[in-house]
């Protein structure tokens, strides 16, 4: 199970990123101090750090200098509201991998982590086509096909299609979709999701995704 630090100030989206990362099997530990950053890191075991850089105490351009110079080697995935290129450039610069910009939509960021993870550790996460029934999602072409046949998603249809097929037969409620495909900053009243959902029935064949009436939405496994 991988574990991750997160330095990150803001309840809202500290909560939003430990509940969805927890819901693919990470560990999270959450700081939001910059000050007791780098003690945590350095103390603790993780395999990666998502930082925020506008932190109390101290600064998240310090804490990865510091985290750095005191020989941290595992990556370290900067999310920030700066979208600047200068503020980017510093970042990597300053020893980051990589780079989100907010508002993300959490599969974003998930894509990321794995990738960084892959490229750190060879025997890490490699999973990189997801089967399901007659199903094939390739993560890294974001190829698709039902049985011999291509089908074609648009990205929002693609992440959607991956969220369900991750949590095959388990109940999803609206809610958790659009956190997951659209972002925390998506309005709850939006019909989007249903939207969405009867595109890929479309696309992929009936009988699929089931709704659960009042709850949400259900991919069965058979
Ligand atoms: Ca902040």
């Amino acid at each position: 199970m991988p574990r991750l630090l997160i330095i990150e100030d803001e309840p809202r989206i500290s909560s939003f990123l430990e509940k969805g990362f927890q819901s693919n099997g990470y560990m999270t530990t959450v700081v939001r101090d910059g000050r007791e950053a780098s003690q945590m890191a350095l103390n603790g075991e993780f395999d990666l750090i998502v930082l925020d850089l506008g932190l109390p105490g101290k600064d998240g351009f310090m804490v990865l200098e510091e985290l750095r110079g005191q020989g941290i080697q595992f990556p370290i995935i900067i999310l920030t509201a700066r979208d600047d290129i200068q503020t980017k450039i510093a970042g990597l610069e300053g020893g980051a991998d990589d780079y989100v910009t907010k508002p993300f939509r959490f599969e974003e960021l998930l894509a990321r982590v794995r990738a960084r993870l892959r490229s750190f550790s060879p025997t890490g996460e490699s999973e990189m086509v997801l089967k399901f029934r007659d199903i094939t999602l390739d993560l890294r072409t974001r190829r698709v096909q039902v049985g011999d046949r291509p089908v074609d998603l648009s990205v929002r249809e693609f992440t959607l299609a991956e969220t369900f097929i991750r949590h095959p037969d388990q109940i999803m409620s609206r809610e958790q979709l659009l956190n997951h495909v659209w972002g925390y900053d998506y309005d709850p009243g939006s019909n989007i999701v249903d939207v969405y959902v009867g595109y890929l029935r479309k696309k992929l064949g009936d009988g699929l995704i089931e709704t659960v009436r009042g709850m949400g939405y259900r991919m069965l496994g058979q």
